[in-house]
This record gives structure tokens, C-alpha cells and sequence, in this order.
């Protein structure tokens, strides 16, 4: 089953997409982990990529499509979180998915009003070794600072700020948006509203993802 996860940042996609990849037993393939990952090394395109992501721009389609092409025809069973985040981009998808005979099955959107994203944002706790999301209100850990999964010291992104988010909400409205319609118009959309308990939205999502056929692997 290949699922991609659509949302803006700080719509619980990558909390969601971490609860079903461990439901069911998928691989989760986050771009903004993957770039990340590149930008701790030491050359000049990791330090131009790292700009762009420190100010919440997108990273250039050609990167992001040598990235996604190889782990599209590598894995049969993964929730892609992050990419398609641009018309073009979910056009290439498209293309490659073609070419290797493995269609997208599901896209999944999570809507949140831009205030409470904002909110959740600029509370958002990330562990730097397992990738694992908490928030200080929302979702705090139980021991303060402290991963509950790996033990690791928590962090803040550094492009978790206010006017970061906005610029990232802004992308996502002018940008991403044509994303959702043209999965939309696949047949292949599950809207989702990303407001109210996580564990709730995760239980609901396994139910109708169960009802689609998807099983544990
Ligand atoms: P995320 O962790 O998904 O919020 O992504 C963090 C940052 O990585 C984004 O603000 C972009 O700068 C970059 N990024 C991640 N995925 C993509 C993509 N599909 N296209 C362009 N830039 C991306």
C-alpha cells in the first residue's frame, strides 16, 4: 500500500503518519526528515538547502525528485509524508509511479484552522534521534525535555517560530493546496480534520484505512 500524507506543517502528519507506519507495519519516508538528515553535512548545497528550510521555503523540485524517484521504486509499502508538496511535484509523482507500475492507493489530507496550527507550532518539542513529536501543552512528555521513546534530550525546530509558520502556512495555501484537488479528482482523497485528540484521529484513521482494505504486515 503506498499513502502519501498531506497537511500543513504542525496538522499532526507526522504524529499520524509515525502511529499508522507502526499500526501497520509500513515504512514512514518524512522529506523534511530526509533533508534534514543531508543538511548536518558539510557542503555548500546542504548549506543553500539548510537556508531555505531554516526560512520555511521549499527546496528546489530536481532535489526533492532525486530523492522521492529512488525510494518510490525501492519500497512497495510506505506513508510518504511531505512530498507531493507542489503541483508539479505531485505531477512527477504521478510520473514515476507510472513508470514503475505502483500507483499511489490513498492520499491523506489533514485540515487544522491556521491559528491553532500556529499554537501548536511554536509548543512543538522534537527528539533529534527518533524523529518523535511532542508538545509542551498538547502533548508533553513524561519526563520534561526528555524523549519517551529513546530517552534522547528534546528540541525545538529551528524553523518552528511564528513568522516562519506563517511563510510556511502562506506556501501551503498558494502551493500545496492544487496538491489535495488533484488527489481530489484521483478519487483517491481522504479528508481528515486534524482538530481534537490525536489517539482519536489515529483510531478513526486505522478504522476507515482497515475499511480500505490496508492490513498489518
Ligand atoms: P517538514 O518537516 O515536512 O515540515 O519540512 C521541513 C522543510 O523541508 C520544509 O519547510 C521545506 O523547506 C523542506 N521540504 C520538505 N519536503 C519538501 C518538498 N516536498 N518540497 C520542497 N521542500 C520540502
Amino acid at each position: 500500500m503506498r499513502i502519501v500524507i498531506l497537511g500543513p506543517s504542525g496538522a499532526g502528519k507526522g504524529t499520524q503518519a509515525q502511529a499508522l507506519t507502526k499500526h501497520f507495519g509500513l515504512k514512514h519516508i518524512s522529506t523534511g526528515d530526509i533533508l534534514r538528515e543531508e543538511t548536518k553535512k558539510e557542503s555548500a548545497i546542504c548549506r543553500a538547502v539548510k537556508r531555505l528550510m531554516d526560512r520555511g521555503d521549499l527546496v528546489p523540485d530536481e532535489l526533492m525528485l532525486s530523492i522521492v524517484e529512488g525510494i518510490a521504486a525501492e519500497e512497495d509499502h510506505f506513508i510518504l509524508d511531505g512530498f507531493p508538496r507542489t503541483f508539479s511535484q505531485s505531477l512527477a509523482l504521478d510520473a514515476i509511479c507510472k513508470r514503475i507500475g505502483a500507483p499511489i492507493d490513498i492520499a491523506i489530507s489533514f485540515s487544522v484552522p491556521d491559528n491553532e496550527i500556529i499554537q501548536r507550532i511554536v509548543g512543538r518539542l522534537v527528539c533529534p534521534k527518533c524523529t518523535a513529536m511532542f508538545h509542551i501543552h498538547f502533548l508533553p512528555p513524561k519526563a520534561e525535555g526528555i524523549c519517551d521513546n529513546c530517552g534522547a534530550e528534546l528540541i525545538q525546530r529551528v524553523d518552528d517560530t511564528v513568522d516562519t509558520v506563517k511563510r510556511r502556512l502562506q506556501l501551503y495555501h498558494d502551493l500545496t493546496a492544487p496538491v489535495v484537488d488533484f488527489y481530489r479528482r484521483s478519487g483517491i482523497l481522504l479528508d481528515i480534520n486534524g482538530q481534537g485528540d490525536a489517539h482519536e484521529i489515529t483510531k478513526d484513521l486505522i478504522k476507515v484505512l482497515e475499511e480500505k482494505g490496508l492490513e498489518k504486515r
